[in-house]
């Protein structure tokens, strides 16, 4: 019995690690990184990874999607081996962001499930850890909530699956021999829907919004008036790839305001863009609808719409 055992489905089923709706109020930004040369796939074969990565994300869409205090579940019956809390939530690659060497996990912890199966979830939100290292949890136990500590740029759980130490991939737990293959072996309870890519925030603005509001989730406008300077429609997205349609569109009560379609030059994990009009006059009061699709190779594969009412 010196042989390593494989690892099969039906060794450990888990749950999702975070209480929100997939492809609807959070969605999966990067699976762990099923290449071993220095690029980078998913288990698809897909671009929603980066080099090395061991985990597979979970995100909020933007950063004010935090303060409804999303909670982290544990995936699977187990015992905490290990916390840390006490770091602040800030995001990395902005001002002020502090140095976290060492600690890139954040606040988190790491469930021992038994029979060499472990769970390490990171990125939690300060102060918000309400288990102790020693506690017996179930399946679905509240963690904490999902935050911006360590080394993240966007919220999100990054969780890792470990057997013996080794990091499994939940959705791909035997190794293909190359990527794409099809997988019917998951650790999943229940099967997860694979999203290429999809609109996160879509809004309307009085003007060019800068990207940092745009991932914070602040960019939309709470109020417009019938004088604002412009009418702008952004949307923001992840997943793309290159030679993506994003189509913007904006209308109010007399028909179209703006209307453009940008195509996306190369792969990207995030981005985002903008259209708008400046106002010659006032615009007329009323209901104005912004809606942004996603096209890929001629087929409208996401549309996301979000209305304002413009006021005298
Ligand atoms: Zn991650």
């Amino acid at each position: 019995m010196s042989l390593a055992s494989p690892v099969l489905a039906g060794d450990i089923s888990l749950g999702l690690p975070i209480d929100c709706e997939l492809g609807n109020t959070c969605y999966i930004q990067n699976y762990v990184d099923a290449d071993p040369s220095d690029t980078m796939a998913d288990f698809t074969c897909g671009a929603l990874s980066y080099d090395g990565h061991k985990g597979t994300d979970f995100a909020l869409p933007t950063v004010k999607d935090l303060e409804s205090n999303v909670h982290v579940l544990a995936s699977a019956a187990g015992t905490v081996m290990a916390t840390r809390d006490g770091m602040t939530d800030h995001r990395q690659r902005t001002a002020g962001a502090p140095d976290v060497s060492g600690v890139e996990c954040g606040n988190g912890l790491v469930i021992d499930h038994g029979e060499g199966w472990t769970t390490q979830y990171c990125h939690m939100m300060q102060g918000s850890i309400r288990v102790q290292k020693g506690d017996h949890l179930d399946r679905g136990t509240s963690l904490g909530h999902v935050g911006l500590s360590g080394m993240t740029e966007f919220p999100h759980v990054h969780l890792v699956v470990r057997k013996d130490g080794k990091v499994i991939d939940p959705f791909s737990p035997e190794p293909a021999t190359t990527c794409g293959e099809t997988h019917t072996d998951t650790l999943w309870d229940i099967p997860i829907a694979y999203q290429s890519t999809g609109l996160l925030y879509v809004g309307i603005a009085s003007g060019i919004p800068d990207y940092d509001d745009v991932k914070a989730g602040t960019a939309q406008a709470e109020t417009l008036s019938i004088d604002s300077p412009n009418l702008v429609v952004f949307g923001f997205a992840f997943g793309g790839h290159g030679g993506d349609i994003m189509r913007l569109m904006l209308s109010g009560p007399n028909g179209t305001v703006a209307n453009r379609d940008v195509t996306l030059d190369k792969n990207k994990a995030q981005y985002f863009n903008a259209t708008g009009r400046k106002s010659s006059m006032d615009w007329p009061a009323g209901t104005y609808t912004a809606k942004v699709q996603i096209i890929r190779d001629s087929e409208i594969i996401e549309t996301k719409a979000h209305q304002i009412t413009v006021t005298p």
